[in-house]
């Protein structure tokens, strides 16, 4: 078992869209994970559109006002993929954290994978009420791959070692994923928890979508730090800069 994690690109957006009520900007990464698996590779998110490359306005609408985007050739995940000589045609399972733009935007790219989604989120994203007020553009995420929808946790491979872990209030169906890796576990929570003070103060960003379930979540996810398992936050710079990038992997 292995785990790569790439940086997919960077957004740029106001502080208060990640922490309630705070002040300033931050520059956020967009990640990506890869996991290799003796029963194949899963990837979990695929983080922003390759067209977001050249003009984020047209791909992303008025989300492209909220969010300054960095992102160059060579950053999207299908690229991220090839630079590792993994094929983006050979990963077994797509992981969607959820449904937002900068976590399905590489899903074209991964053509012959199965999406592994929850089913509420699923359902949300083809539901026009939740589409319009979660900010869900279908182009992502439906194209085409057959798709697994789950309901609370799911077993990848039936070994505990790749588990969907259901954290939602972000979204309607937010996930997280727990990896066993050989030197303990680490949880990918996504955006069930962006930066390392929303645990830490349980300090939820200005929108959520059931702001009850994501703090449910939020001690989900402290129970398993404080049972020893390394936190990876969703979209926190300054933790970031610490996790080792693919080629390397996270040992
Ligand atoms: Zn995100």
């Amino acid at each position: 078992m292995r785990l790569f994690a790439f940086t997919c690109g960077w957004l740029t957006g106001a502080m208060a869209n990640f922490l309630a009520g705070a002040d300033g900007r931050l520059r956020v990464p967009v990640p990506c994970f890869l996991i290799e698996h003796p029963g194949g590779w899963v990837l979990f998110d695929s983080g922003l559109h390759p067209h977001t490359q050249r003009d984020p306005a047209a791909r992303l609408g008025f989300k492209a006002k909220l969010f300054d985007v960095e992102f160059q050739p060579g950053e999207e995940v299908a690229a991220r993929l090839v630079a590792l000589e993994v094929d983006p045609g050979s990963i077994r399972y797509l992981v969607n954290s959820h449904l937002h733009f900068d976590h399905t935007g590489g899903n074209a790219s991964i053509p012959n994978a199965q999406l592994v989604v929850q089913r509420s989120e699923w359902e949300a994203g083809h539901d026009a009420d939740l589409m319009m007020r979660n900010a869900y553009d279908a182009h992502d995420y439906d194209t085409g791959q057959g798709v697994l929808q789950v309901d609370g946790e799911h077993d990848l491979f039936g070994d505990g070692r790749v588990v969907c872990l259901p954290t939602y209030g972000h979204t309607p169906g937010h996930q997280s994923l727990r990896v066993r890796l050989d030197s303990g576990e680490v949880v990918l929570t996504a955006d069930a928890c962006y930066l390392r003070r929303t645990l830490e103060a349980l300090h939820l960003p200005s929108v959520v979508h059931d702001a009850e379930q994501m703090l449910t979540s939020l001690r989900v996810l402290r129970r398993l730090r404080d049972a020893g398992a390394r936190i990876f936050y969703g979209h926190d710079p300054e933790f970031w800069s610490s996790v080792p990038q693919a080629p390397a992997a996270v040992s």
